[in-house]
């Protein structure tokens, strides 16, 4: 394990301004070799990293390649767009402004901090990282220290692949963190609960530091009759259930039109059974919870509502079964938090306005997940609620398009990344006007005796 004192802490930083200074990170060069760096560092340690998820979480190889090495995917696109992202834009200027011209560069920020939490504890810190060196800072990476292992693995990678004052790790928990945001940074990515996300919030004020949260919250999946229910069984199953739950946009809690349900319950038993057998315990494709903490966490909602699938656990392997649970009442602890584990509730309603009314009665959502081919349904579910994004007919592939900025609204977190957002995330937009001297009309000059006509005809 490769421990940083923390007493360094502020070493690492000092070290950190000075190498950004240099000015060697605004070179578009520089950054591009940097992400094939760390292309070639995740490659050449993708056992260890498999190995790592696998000690951590009991993650299937394949959900490692798919949803954490397969982070790969947004150096690629970083490495494909750099150098267009990275051109100062020009900007529209009206005809008063006729003898200016306007662009807008985009800067880096500096020195910025990267909190990861431990569900996804390699891709949550590594695809940060990829816009943080895309807009040319330097990093500081903190990996959750409850996925210990993928944080040394993490840890290794970027010390004999990186220069320290170029991008760090500081392993630790809480004192960690909190000694960490107790310096100044030039922006704070945090991913992690909501709890701990105003926390962060409220250490960055200190500074003004400008801070991105990606967070958590119940996103609901709303499931009417117009559907093709074998393609849609297997969709749920899937989001839900990969990482045994543990995932911060999986589908918290189903709303289901009454006159499809009995037919969905059945479809997710029989999918389950395809899935991970008759006895999951026994599949290699179905992890783990985290901790005995979580674990526990979890059994604990099983006294709400009737469980009517699953339901069965062992606390020495901290696997509990795929759980389906029905009668739920809205203020059931399992409906009050957001569930972060494998436990579906199942709610029912007659009218598309229940579900709605539900959901806009709660915090803004992670992600919201319609199940529906009527377009009128569609358009109205997107018009009356608000989420960080929606995923129709489909759940969790939303944050596989680079193209898409990913993030939440309102409780669910403040930002977005993924792509150019993740450029954009980690630059300064620094707008440039400038003059010629060919001309300099007088009107805006003392003294304004007669100017006011002039300008009121400007103003229109
Ligand atoms: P967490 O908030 O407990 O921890 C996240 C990080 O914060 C860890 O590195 C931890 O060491 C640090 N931390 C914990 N307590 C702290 C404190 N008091 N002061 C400073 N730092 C502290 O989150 P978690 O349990 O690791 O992850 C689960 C949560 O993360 C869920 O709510 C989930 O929805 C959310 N999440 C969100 C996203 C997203 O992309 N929006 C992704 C994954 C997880």
């Amino acid at each position: 394990m490769i421990t940083t004192e923390l007493s360094n802490i502020g070493n690492i930083i000092q070290n950190q301004r000075e190498f950004f200074k240099s000015g060697k990170t605004k070179d578009v060069t520089f950054r591009i070799e940097q992400l094939k760096n760390l292309r070639q560092a995740i490659i050449e340690h993708e056992e260890s990293i498999v190995e790592a998820l696998k000690a951590d979480l009991h993650k299937p190889t394949v959900e490692s390649y798919l949803t954490e090495i397969g982070v790969i995917k947004e150096i690629d696109y970083a490495i494909k767009h750099l150098k267009t992202w990275t051109k100062p834009k020009k900007a529209p200027v009206s005809f008063d402004f006729f003898s200016y011209s306007a662009r807008i560069y985009p800067e880096p920020l500096g020195v910025v901090l990267i909190i990861g939490p431990w569900n996804y504890p390699f891709q949550l810190i590594i695809s940060p990282l990829v816009g943080a060196i895309a807009a040319g800072n330097c990093a500081i990476l903190k990996p959750s220290e409850i996925a210990s292992h993928t944080s040394d693995v993490i840890a290794k990678i970027i010390a004999k692949h990186f220069d320290p004052a170029y991008i760090a790790v500081v392993e630790g928990g809480v004192e960690a963190s909190q000694k960490l945001l107790a310096e100044k940074f030039d922006h704070i990515f945090f991913t992690g609960g909501t709890a701990v996300g105003k926390i962060v919030m409220v250490a960055a004020a200190k500074y003004l530091t400008p801070v991105t949260l990606e967070l958590g919250g119940k996103s609901p999946c709303i499931v009417d009759s117009d559907i093709n229910l074998e393609h849609t069984v297997r969709r749920i199953t899937w989001g839900k259930f990969i990482n045994a739950g543990q995932t911060c946009i999986a589908p918290d809690y189903l709303l289901v039109n009454k006159t499809i349900k009995k037919d969905l319950i059945n479809g997710l038993e029989k999918c389950l059974k395809e899935f991970y057998s008759d006895n999951p315990v026994n599949s290699p494709d179905y992890a783990r919870i985290i901790s005995q903490k979580h674990f526990e966490r979890l059994v604990n909602f099983l006294k709400d509502g009737e469980v009517i699938i699953g339901g069965e656990n062992q606390p020495s392997e901290r696997y509990l079964a795929p759980t389906v649970i029905d009668n739920v009442s809205l203020e059931d602890s399992v409906m009050q938090e957001e569930i972060f584990g494998p436990i579906l509730p199942i709610i029912e309603y007659t009218d598309i306005a229940e579900a709605i009314t539900l959901i806009n009665s709660r915090p803004k959502p992670l992600a919201l997940y319609l199940f529906s081919q009527n377009k009128n349904l569609q358009k109205r579910v997107l018009q009356e609620t608000s989420s960080g994004g929606v995923c129709i007919n489909d759940t969790v592939m939303q944050v596989g398009v680079s193209s898409l900025p990913f993030g939440g609204v309102g409780d669910s977190g403040i930002g977005n990344y993924h792509g150019k957002a993740s450029f954009d995330t980690f630059s300064h937009n620094k707008s440039v006007l400038q003059n010629s001297f060919w001309l300099d009309l007088k009107w805006r000059y003392a003294p304004y005796e007669g100017k006011l006509p002039i300008i009121k005809k400007f103003l229109g």
